[in-house]
């Protein structure tokens, strides 16, 4: 048995098998093999390392050729790694004494060794990893090449064991078959960790090194409260477990009995509570969850779903297809927010060069600016749809009035040319930004005059008022909304959109984080848009507290000076009015 501590980012509990990935996404099964199927497996291995020594040789040869002998030298080391006895030992012996397949022996071993990379101190010794990863790959696909399995072949439900999931890998998943999520890295918010929430299964990203501890097909809980991995549980443990996925289950058919109920306080204020989808399938279950309309539609799913970039007309009946779902209820629309950690990772669009710093990079509006024609498309596909049913438009990663005009001029443009084609579309569709980056939050005094809506993100927000990568499990515990530099942002939003009575809503991961729903509603907020499982557990805090208390509470908060002390404050103020709240558990103190 062993527990292994992550960052919780999707509630929940989940017992099951383990399924473990290569880096591609393969299933590496665990095959038992017999004393005498041993022979055969080590001359299996034998022709892999031959084949894969042939490669790197081949690549050496050509990169020589085309780049130069001083970059083909990195091939070298490659080439030693597969030859040192040491390494080819240890993966015999895996064989020999543990009577597996050889794939699965390379992997134990390779894992095994990128492990202690990571773990190096010195940042170039740590960067072998990567060589140790890809020769891992390349081996594997020697040994298992034209019979791997893919998670698509799953028969059975599984929990998914991988190093990383790409946000567009976690949106392909079954949730049928894979009922939770373990990975090595990965941050708090980081796409993979919203996508999994919004598929309702629990999910603990940045365990560093749970593919090294997991053996395919080991029992494993996944407690996505409280960010624990327990492999091989003992029987205690599976009792007890088995009993709080019981109780989970009465405590969340409890909270469906809210569907129905309005979201409004003891005191009679009404909250607009909406959902944030990626694909327009989310729809029906967020209005199930009580939601009253989508507040972040993130079309960029659509591109990252596809091998290539998606057409007006695909993007049309998409958006088309979320408005009739949501029967008059409103969709707001964000347009596309690619880059950074939302790349393509199947076919190839102009985001797949290598930036830096991706976060601080061509993502979001900048990359649509930058990239005119496919902003276009989008612009039509959305205005065509508008007159479909109550539509707003959004533009992410507003950092300043120029790139609002920017932004806005080109939808002019695309109204204009609609005009001259004949084609309806609403005039008057109400046009919003987020408030995702600090520049914009200072700034909203003078942002508002060019719009009809506010949203704020604090996912990024936070990333950038903190300098903290969202998507890093390194830096998680630096990673934290109840900051005091945070919530004066957000203040500081509230009080622009204030003075001139502008829409404000709220669509970052913590206005779905009940401990700090009072705090929110207390700073002024009477809008927010989060992932639907969350729905639930708010409106039930909504519906228990008076403005005056949420007040009281966002007073305090706002007078502490660490986030340390926020975040205790407004867990225990959550817990004296819903002792039964499940609160993130993002970061205990
Ligand atoms: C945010 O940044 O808070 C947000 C909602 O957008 P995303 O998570 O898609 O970056
Ligand atoms: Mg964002």
């Amino acid at each position: 048995m062993e527990t292994l501590k992550g960052i919780p980012v999707s509630p929940g509990v989940a017992i099951s098998r383990a399924v473990v990935l290569d880096a591609e996404r393969h299933v590496i099964p665990r095959r038992r093999v017999s004393m005498n199927q041993v022979p055969g497996e080590l001359s299996r291995l034998q022709q892999a390392l031959e084949r894969s020594r042939g490669d790197v040789e081949q690549l050496r040869e050509q990169t020589a050729a085309t780049i130069g002998e001083d970059l083909a030298k990195i091939f070298d080391a490659h080439q030693a790694m597969l030859e040192d006895p040491h390494v080819i030992q240890q993966i015999e012996r895996r064989i020999k004494t543990d009577l597996v397949c050889a794939e699965y022996a390379v992997y134990a071993v390779m894992r095994g060794f990128a492990e202690r990379f990571r773990q190096m101190e010195n940042r170039f010794v740590r960067e072998r990893v990567h060589d140790v990863w890809d020769l891992e790959r390349r081996i594997l696909r020697h040994l298992i090449g034209r019979t791997r399995k893919d998670l698509e072949e799953l028969t059975q439900p599984a929990v998914v064991i991988a190093h990383d999931l790409t946000p567009s890998q976690t949106a392909s998943l079954d949730k049928e078959k894979i009922i939770a999520l373990a990975t090595d890295i990965g941050g708090q918010t980081s796409h993979t960790g919203i996508l999994a929430h919004a598929l309702g299964i629990p999910a603990i990203v940045g365990l560093e090194e749970v593919t090294s501890k997991a053996n395919p097909g080991d029992t494993v809980i996944i407690d996505g409260n409280r960010g624990l991995v327990i492999i091989d549980p003992d029987a205690a443990q599976l009792l007890e477990y088995r009993q709080s996925v019981k109780r989970i289950a009465e405590l969340e058919s409890s909270l469906d009995k809210l569907v129905d109920l309005p979201a409004e306080t003891k005191d009679g204020t009404h909250i607009t509570l909406m959902a944030n989808i990626e694909f327009p399938s989310e729809i029906q279950p967020a209005l199930e969850k009580g939601a009253t309309g989508i507040g972040l539609y993130r079309t960029e799913f659509l591109y990252l779903a596809s091998d290539r970039p998606p057409t007006e007309e695909q993007q049309y009946e998409a958006y088309k297809q979320a408005i009739a779902a949501l029967d008059g209820k409103p969709l707001t629309i964000r347009t596309l927010d690619l880059g950074a950690d939302k790349f393509q990772d199947r076919g190839s669009t102009p985001t797949n060069h290598v930036e830096r710093n991706p976060f601080l990079g061509c993502r979001s509006i900048r990359f649509c600016l930058q990239n005119l024609p496919l902003f276009k498309t989008q612009l039509r596909a959305i205005l065509r749809a508008s007159v479909e049913g109550p539509m707003r438009i959004m533009f992410p990663l507003i950092t300043s009035v120029m790139e609002l005009r920017q932004a806005r001029m080109i939808l002019n443009d695309v109204m204009e040319d609609l005009e001259d084609e004949g084609i309806a579309f609403r005039d008057d569709i109400p046009v919003g930004i987020m408030i995702e980056v600090p520049s914009a939050a200072l700034q909203a005094g003078t942002l508002r005059n060019d719009v009809d809506f506010f949203s704020i993100g604090t996912n990024d927000l936070i990333q950038y008022t903190l300098a903290v990568d969202r998507g890093n499990e390194r830096v998680a515990s630096l990673y934290s909304g109840a900051h005091p530099a945070v919530i004066q942002l957000i203040a500081q939003v509230l009080g622009a959109a204030r003075k001139s009575d502008l829409e404000v809503s709220l669509c970052g991961e913590m206005g779905g984080e009940p401990e700090y729903t009072m705090m929110l509603l207390g700073m002024g907020l009477r809008s927010l848009s989060i992932t639907p499982p969350a729905i639930p557990e708010v409106k039930k805090i909504i519906r228990i507290v008076t403005i005056d208390r949420c007040q009281r509470v966002a007073r305090k908060a706002g007078s502490l000076e660490s986030e340390r002390e926020v975040l205790n404050f407004l867990r225990a103020e959550t817990r004296r009015v819903d002792p039964d709240v499940v609160t993130s558990g993002a970061m205990e103190y």
